[in-house]
């Protein structure tokens, strides 16, 4: 039998293994190619919490913290689960030479327009609302995000 803190311990210790773990300029690992399944494994609360501890420790200043990290997480997720335009944007956006933390930025951009896009049309439905999505995150270019198009 298992005892009840041992399993917390090792819990917490995956926990602080992630914490550790969270660079955009890598993935959620620290392997060169990111572990989707790790990332996926921890719960929004947990992604959202690691990416604003990041920047805390990055010293990168935003005005909205808790909403810059929802945004990273919501990419993150994207890639892990390998929705393909966002894979492709961001193989697309580092060829064309940002660093991934930018390609993060880049298409949280995208993302957040079309959260916006979704609050703002009421009679829309979700399946349209997607294809928008993909497609801009398919136009997103790194002279276009540069530009302040997206
Ligand atoms: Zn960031």
């Amino acid at each position: 039998m298992v005892e009840e803190t041992e399993l917390w311990d090792k819990q917490k210790s995956v926990r602080d293994l992630h914490m550790d773990a969270y660079n955009p300029e890598r993935g959620p690992k620290p392997e060169p190619e990111p572990e989707p399944e790790s990332w996926l494994e921890l719960d929004e609360e947990e992604r959202i919490f690691l990416t604003e501890t990041y920047h805390r420790v990055a010293r990168i200043k935003l005005p909205n913290m808790t909403a810059h990290a929802a945004l990273h997480a919501i990419v993150e997720n994207q890639i892990a689960l390998n929705l393909e335009p966002v894979v492709r944007a961001m193989h697309r956006l580092r060829k064309e030479g940002l660093t991934r933390h930018d390609a993060v930025h880049a298409i949280g951009s995208v993302v957040a327009e079309h959260l916006f896009d979704l609050k703002t049309s009421k009679n829309d439905d979700a399946a349209d609302s997607q294809t928008r999505y993909h497609a801009a995150v398919e136009r997103l270019s790194a002279a276009s995000w540069g530009r302040g198009e997206q």
